[in-house]
């Protein structure tokens, strides 16, 4: 997609804290960490948001989900855990049109969300 800074990530038009990539997945460090830990994992396709997911993109989001606990593994959060973040549109805080899941972790979280 034209002018997604996420697809410029994915296809490496734009530099990227790059912390996993295979042929459909691609994780990276959040450019403005919100926590000790906070990494994006995105799909390389273009899904602008969680409520433009087709059916079809059911194995990938599941495979995406997989990878994001692996990754939080990797970096440390199994034992204390951590948050696996999807914001989408207006209401939900989502300001790149692309899907991506937030891997948070490193401190305690506060919850409700303001
Ligand atoms: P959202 O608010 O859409 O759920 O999250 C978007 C996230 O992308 C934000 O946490 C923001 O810091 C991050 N972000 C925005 N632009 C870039 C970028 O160019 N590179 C990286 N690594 N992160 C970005
Ligand atoms: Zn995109």
């Amino acid at each position: 997609m034209d002018n997604c800074i996420f697809c410029k990530i994915a296809k490496g038009e734009i530099p990227a804290n790059k912390v996993y990539e295979d042929e459909e997945l691609l994780a990276f460090h959040d450019l403005n960490p919100q926590a000790p830990l906070h990494l994006l994992i995105i799909p390389k396709k273009h899904i602008s948001n969680i409520m433009d997911m087709d059916a079809a993109d059911s194995d990938l989001i599941g495979r995406l989900f997989y990878k994001a606990q692996e990754i939080a593994k990797n970096h440390g959060c199994e034992e204390m855990g951590g948050r696996f973040v999807i914001n989408c549109k207006s209401h939900g805080g989502q300001t790149v049109d692309h899907l991506h899941c937030h891997i948070l972790g490193g401190r305690p979280l506060s919850w409700p969300p303001g």
